[in-house]
């Protein structure tokens, strides 16, 4: 893998960044998933799927399986934590947030990001933010696709 920049992150973040990263939350599939959504970062070779099963407009249960560095890794595990429970909706509104949060390294987080703030720093080095919006990326075909389906139709899509 060619080598990236390494953000540097205050003590607080970089333990919760590692903590995601060697205990990840929600790592696994699910038996029957509505949506599969892969995601592939070629520029630092992460890989991931995202399971995801809905009951009706709410995020019902989700998973993931990941392989790669520790920030694309700690950002999906984290991204499972903030949705699980969510509708659909709140569910975008979140990845509009982190969108702007890596987009813009000055402004304040959205406080619904919670844990994920940790991974502001990422936002100054423009070759790591897809590590940290892989996840996010795959997370937001799956429900474009999930929503463009007739119901009950499981989806399996792919993110570059
Ligand atoms: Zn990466």
């Amino acid at each position: 893998m060619p080598s990236l920049p390494e953000p540097e992150f205050d003590e607080l973040y970089r333990e919760l960044i590692l903590d995601h990263y060697r205990n990840p939350r929600n790592r696994r599939q699910l038996p029957s998933p509505d949506v599969v959504a892969e995601g592939y970062n070629p520029l630092c070779g992460d890989e991931l799927e995202l399971y995801l099963s809905f009951d009706g407009k709410v995020v019902s249960d989700v998973g993931f399986q990941a392989q790669g560095c520790s920030i694309s890794r700690a950002s999906a595990s984290m991204l499972t934590e903030v949705i699980l429970g969510k509708e659909i909706d709140e569910v975008r509104s979140l990845i509009a947030a982190f969108r702007s949060m890596m987009t813009d390294p000055e402004a304040e987080p959205a406080e619904e990001l919670g844990d994920l703030e940790a991974l502001q720093g990422v936002a100054k080095f423009p070759v790591r933010v897809k590590c940290a919006t892989l996840a996010w990326h795959a997370l937001e075909d799956g429900l474009d696709r999930h929503e463009a389906a007739p119901s009950g139709q499981p989806i399996r899509t792919k993110v570059e």
